[in-house]
């Protein structure tokens, strides 16, 4: 299992997420950042914002998914 923290993938704690592929790690972070959203977590939604922000083409999101993977997979 690899471990990233909700801060490296994007978001605004310090949650570990364990997962074996790191589809599985985006959907648990992805699952994470929207339940803190929904709670009204000041500092995921400014991050989700921020995300937003930098994933304003299919291209940018291509390119910040596979700097990730690469972080994920150097483990
Ligand atoms: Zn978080």
């Amino acid at each position: 299992m690899k471990k990233m923290t909700c801060r490296q993938l994007g978001g605004a704690c310090d949650h570990v997420f364990e997962a074996k592929t790191f589809e599985e790690m985006t959907a648990l972070s992805k699952n994470h950042g929207m339940e803190m959203v929904q709670k009204g977590d000041a500092a995921h939604l400014k991050a989700m914002n921020e995300m937003q922000r930098l994933m304003k083409s299919p291209a940018d999101m291509q390119h910040w998914m596979e700097n990730k993977k690469r972080e994920f997979d150097a483990l």
